[in-house]
């Protein structure tokens, strides 16, 4: 018997088990200290009442033998055409013609990434931007595959471009970029494209953020560039979108033409989630499904104000500290650079102890996230408000 070892080459932790370690031993050493945890991705505005309407119409259903629902529709991978029409809408609204066969409902973005992995051979070289968020490179890793970075820095504003010296087979974008903020326009992920379908690579586009791009010129979707089909998967989420971190309910889109070796990777894709996959909840899909309604975007699009009015606070904190960061705009995320240049723990450890704020220390995210910090805009108003007052009373007296 033998273990994957590959395991054994992954950091112990996961980043956000280790941040949450040292969050809830402080908290016990501390009780009597509020902390605020600006850290870890996750929403806290409740669900658009369309879309708790929808899924208490999908439990009603599951109450009665006329309309009870066991395992989804074979025909789109357990997809029920009601959530499939509405993302072709969505995608339509951005330009993207999609057919349903091209839309795999998952529960989630973060099995989707480490799971898409199945289709391609170990032996492929992976070009990951530094930093990013750690599931690209430990899903790779624990596969045992070559890992290549593409260096994320101040210099190219966060925003790696091709180097036609690198030759990777498969490639990880994420924009808007968890945790830098920074999104890619169009002229700039067409760089991607082009590189991608000269070298035949195949792109892994992780748009989880994309409802939080207000700005135009930047693309919502790599469909939206020409040559797209021909070279990208793209795997997105209901979590950040719509509040369902907690409901679990996501996308990938494999465009049907697309081919490595003469096999479409859509059929594989197919193929390998009937083996290993039995579906997203039918409550889950239904109250996607109301997502993209005219209602549902409106209730939705509410909660992204919210959090952009968060992201506009820190923004407004740390540029009153002279704090260079980016992101907060298109994003929910703030990417601020250490004061006085202190290493990403060090000033998570400080932050912690004389503010009780705690960050997500960018050197978690990867080999140029040391000296930076994540901050997110997903804590209530109240809680930012009065965290960057704190973070602005001990960095203010201190500096
Ligand atoms: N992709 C990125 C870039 C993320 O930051 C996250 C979660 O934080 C995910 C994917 C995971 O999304 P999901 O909740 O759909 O699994």
């Amino acid at each position: 018997m033998q273990i994957n070892r590959n395991f054994l080459s992954l950091k112990e932790n996961y980043l956000f088990a280790t941040v949450g370690a040292k969050f809830t031993a402080y908290r016990k050493a501390h009780p009597e200290k509020n902390v605020i945890k600006l850290s870890i991705g996750d929403v806290t505005r409740p669900l658009a009442p369309s879309v708790i309407a929808a899924m208490h119409r999908a439990v009603e259903d599951l109450a009665h033998a006329g309309t009870f629902k066991g395992y989804g529709p074979d025909q789109y991978c357990y997809g029920y055409e009601a959530l499939l029409d509405s993302l072709k809408g969505s995608y339509a609204r951005k330009g993207v013609k999609l057919s349903s066969g091209e839309i795999f409902i998952s529960d989630g973005a973060k099995s989707d990434l480490g799971n898409i992995l199945d289709l391609f051979s170990k032996e492929n070289t992976v070009l990951v931007p530094d930093p990013v968020y750690p599931v690209y490179v430990d899903t790779n890793v624990m596969a045992g595959r070559q890992v290549l970075f593409a260096d994320a820095t101040e210099a190219n504003g966060f925003l790696p471009l091709p180097d036609e010296s690198v030759k990777a087979d498969i490639i990880y974008l994420c924009s808007p970029n968890n945790p830098t903020g920074a999104a890619y326009d169009r002229a700039q992920l067409k760089a991607w494209v082009d590189y991608a379908n000269k070298l035949g690579a195949i792109i892994l586009y992780d748009a989880a953020y994309e409802y939080f791009i207000e700005d135009p010129a930047l693309a919502r979707s790599i469909f939206e560039i020409e040559g797209a089909r021909d070279c990208a998967i793209e795997i997105c989420s209901f979590s950040k979108t719509a509040g369902f971190t907690g409901v679990r309910c996501g996308y990938t889109v494999i465009p049907d033409t697309l081919e490595r070796e003469g096999v479409l990777l859509n059929r594989l894709w197919a193929r390998r989630q009937a083996t290993k996959f039995n579906g997203a909840s039918y409550i889950s899909q239904m109250g996607a499904s109301v997502v993209f309604s005219e209602q549902g975007e409106r209730e939705i699009a509410e909660n992204i104000r919210y959090y952009r009015g968060n992201a506009a606070i820190i923004a407004d904190c740390l540029g009153k500290l002279d704090l260079r960061y980016t992101g907060g705009k298109n994003s929910p995320y703030i990417w601020m650079k250490c004061p006085r240049g202190m290493k990403s723990w060090e000033f998570f450890d400080y932050l912690l102890e004389n503010a009780n704020v705690v960050g997500t220390p960018g050197s978690g995210f990867g080999r140029n996230g040391e000296g930076y910090f994540r901050l997110t805009a997903f804590a209530t108003e109240e809680n930012t408000r009065e965290a960057c007052r704190r973070i602005t009373e001990l960095l203010d007296h201190h500096e």
